[in-house]
């Protein structure tokens, strides 16, 4: 059976909260408990609504030079699903399915998520309990310096997918081969083959896949290898003048590069090092898409980028970027986490859409603001969070706008019935380039899957 690439997000069963209504529910018996719970779970909402700090609009206390955490913790405070996921506390059937030594970072990301979210002061929180567990997973958060949010959020992830693992044992690694497959095939193998050892609600909500295909110059053999990716690392692109777009990073970070000279890797056909050309592709998009923007050099900190990137707060289409003919590649902005200042002191706040209310506000440690939408985009912009397009809107997306403009295309090997059939071949230019004379690459069968999408 064809698995299904795409990892689904179930729906929560809030059955695992509130012990003490699962006693009610046994007494009452004829009401449904995911009903009760769900209507309790609303009904904390609701009331966190009717008060007026709630609604996750709690500030966090700076404990001494945390803005970068509480910037981050903002921000996947309003990203809805890992809300919900600690709301309706799913995360502890998650957490005792296992038999884990050490659940606190959870616990207590948990636990603050939930107080920021029906909290009835409108007082700042101290994430300081937080804090002793992000330390005690990642010792390098020990003390109040200055840290980097991004590595912050990779740190936390990271912690918080080991709590939450639903792999208990992973299986022994083998070394499979995959290499006689087809592209897509071999994509999806190595996916399952990661879920196999990997796989949690926060792999479900952050982690995509990623391809980079090597084609050798000299006998046109592509081989391609597949990783999955918590984030993508933008590098800034370089205008002379003017705007600098999200999408010219991203266009950069996927741009065909040579491999010459000592880079020169091994072709395994020709069994030599070749002169290859390598690229990027993104075989599987994360739900929650989290891009950095590379503003600090890479020899720690010495120096910053203050270039202002303009990012798209809607639709930004990145279905130029897919090795396949993706279809849900259309994301929207929630949060930004933003670092003002320079490498020598810096500054980081978060600009969040509210995903009750749709508003966007400012998070400066404890003090919450209103702020225009117009505002969000700065040159201070550094780690951006998007979510995907749901696919009822995506369908819109498809029939309604315009893709890249496209120019008809014939590779030699395309099918003469292809060729004869009523409606003209169109590839996108963009997409394609390195995959083009890649020798495994199985024209047809790709060819007729984006003639269905047409
Ligand atoms: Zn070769």
């Amino acid at each position: 059976m064809r698995q299904s690439y795409t990892v689904t997000v179930p729906e929560e069963p809030p059955a695992a909260a509130f012990p003490f209504l699962k006693q009610e529910m046994r007494r009452k018996g004829s009401m449904s408990g995911s009903v009760l719970v769900s209507t309790f779970v609303g009904l904390l909402i609701n009331q966190a609504k009717n008060s007026k700090s709630a609604q996750g609009l709690v500030g966090l206390k700076n404990l001494g030079n945390t803005c970068f955490m509480n910037s981050i913790l903002q921000s996947l405070s309003n990203t809805h699903s890992l809300r919900d996921y600690c709301l309706h506390n799913s995360h502890r059937r998650d957490l005792n399915n296992n038999s884990r030594t050490n659940t606190a970072l959870m616990e207590e990301f948990a636990k603050l998520i939930q107080t920021m979210w029906t909290s009835s002061s409108s007082e700042a929180v101290s994430p300081s309990e937080f804090k002793t567990q992000i330390q005690r997973y990642a010792p390098r958060f020990v003390g109040y310096n200055q840290q980097d949010a991004q590595e912050f959020l990779r740190f936390l992830l990271d912690g918080l997918h080991n709590e939450v693992n639903r792999v208990t044992v992973r299986p022994r690694g083998t070394v499979e081969d995959f290499d006689h497959l087809p592209d897509e095939e071999k994509g999806k193998k190595m996916w399952s083959k990661y879920l196999e050892r990997e796989d949690s609600k926060i792999v479900d909500l952050f982690v995509g896949q990623l391809k980079s295909s090597l084609t050798c110059s000299h006998c046109g053999f592509c081989s391609t290898v597949f990783d999955p990716f918590w984030d993508l690392s933008l590098p800034i692109a370089k205008k002379g003048h003017g705007e600098v777009s999200l999408m010219d990073c991203v266009r950069l970070f996927t741009k065909e590069d040579v491999l010459d000279g000592d880079e020169k890797p091994t072709c395994y056909r020709c069994k030599a090092r070749r002169r290859c050309t390598k690229k990027f592709t993104i075989q599987k998009f994360p739900k929650i898409l989290v891009l950095h923007l590379k503003r600090f050099s890479e020899a720690r900190r010495t120096s910053k980028l203050s270039t202002f990137v303009n990012f798209p707060m809607k639709d930004l289409d990145l279905r130029e970027f897919a090795s396949e003919n993706s279809i849900n590649a259309v994301y929207n902005l929630y949060a930004v986490s933003n670092h003002s200042g320079t490498t020598m002191g810096g500054h980081y706040t978060a600009y969040c859409r509210n995903p009750s209310s749709g508003e966007w506000y400012t998070f400066n440690d404890s003090r919450v603001t209103p702020m225009s939408s117009s505002q969000v985009r700065s040159s201070d912009a550094y780690v951006l969070f998007y979510e995907l397009a749901s696919s009822s809107r995506m369908t819109g997306l498809l029939t309604r706008s315009s893709p890249p403009p496209p120019r008809p295309l014939f590779h030699r090997d395309t099918p003469s019935s292809l060729l004869a059939s009523p409606s003209p071949l169109f590839l996108s230019p963009h997409g394609w380039g390195a995959q083009w004379h890649c020798e495994r690459y199985t024209f047809q069968r790709k060819t007729l899957k984006r003639l269905c999408y047409i």
